[in-house]
């Protein structure tokens, strides 16, 4: 028995409900019999009828519909740190927030760990995609760890400090996974940004305008730019019209690409992450949701949205 489930009217989709005597709706949803009572003389006999389904649930767990599609199934995890700076936290906060309400009636398996030892410790395979919102592997067998997940073609999506490498990060295969992207500048303080969608038609890209407005984020340059790697798909980048871009560090006109693939991976690198502003634009949410659902639905074992 999974469930009661109370819905208010109209909550229920017309061909899957049959109602009771106008008092009592009884829905399918997965593998689970819903009852929705609206009270009245005859509640007791309702209430007995949906004890039975209820039952019924209980000793079959399976549907009497196989014509209802199931819901897809894989496992995401998500890694953090929580020791970093404070508004890389925030960004965090909001992300497991965000992500949390994708995962809203457990059609997915959610894992979150703020040790990046869970490299480590967990059986990689198992997940569609690892989501790294503010820090990246550090020691020598977290980041064999990830490199053989990714080379088996796990796939990965990447925000802001995620990506971050510089001169003291010694590890070349993460330059190489970027697209030879090395850390070079960045803007401060935190600014709202116009981005350039550069792959309009891609499926990280579709449903996007032209050009829209960034919320407030510390924005990073590279040098190299990734654009120089063949592998390399920009999806998103700096308008022009933005620079100079910042008050105290400031970016000049220049290649900043925000957004990218490096197509001999399954995987994507999202520049934004910095402060707690970043899920408050409708259309970066749409962003964010469609390159999660492109990555997953490219896992070899199988697209789970089909
Ligand atoms: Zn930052």
């Amino acid at each position: 028995m999974k469930h009661l489930h109370f819905i208010k009217r109209g909550g229920w989709k017309g061909k899957q409900a049959r109602s009771i005597w106008r008092m009592a709706i009884i829905w399918k949803r997965r593998a689970t019999y819903c009852v929705y009572l609206t009270g009245g003389r005859k509640a007791g006999l309702l209430l007995t009828a949906a004890i039975f389904l209820l039952c019924h649930n209980g000793i079959f767990g399976r549907s009497l519909h196989p014509k209802v599609p199931p819901y897809p199934e894989f496992k995401v995890l998500i890694l953090y740190s929580n020791t970093v700076e404070p508004d890389h936290v925030d960004f965090k906060r909001t992300a497991i927030a965000f992500f949390n309400g994708l995962q809203e009636g457990r059609e997915f398996d959610m894992d979150t760990s703020a040790d990046m030892e869970t490299l480590c410790t967990k059986r990689l395979s198992d997940y569609s995609l690892i989501i790294m919102l503010n820090d990246f592997p550090h020691t020598e067998q977290q980041r064999i760890a990830f490199q053989q997940y990714m080379e088996k073609g796990g796939g990965w999506l990447g925000f802001h400090v995620a990506g971050y490498n510089d001169a003291s990060t010694h590890w070349p295969w993460l330059v190489h996974f970027l697209g030879g992207a090395v850390f070079d500048a960045n803007s401060w303080p935190p600014v709202p940004a116009k981005l350039v969608v550069e792959a309009q038609g891609h499926p990280v890209t579709r449903t996007l305008p032209s050009t829209f407005i960034s919320p407030s984020n510390e924005w990073y340059r590279w040098k190299p730019s990734p654009r120089l790697d063949s592998n390399v798909q920009v999806l998103v980048s700096l308008s022009d019209e933005n620079y100079p871009l910042g008050l105290k560090d400031i970016l000049r006109r220049g290649d900043n690409p925000v957004v990218w693939t490096n197509k001999a991976y399954r995987m994507v690198y999202i520049n934004m992450g910095h402060g707690g502003a970043i899920f408050t634009d409708a259309t970066q949410n749409r962003l964010i949701i469609n390159a999660f659902r492109w990555l997953v639905s490219r896992d070899p074992k199988g697209n789970v949205f089909k």
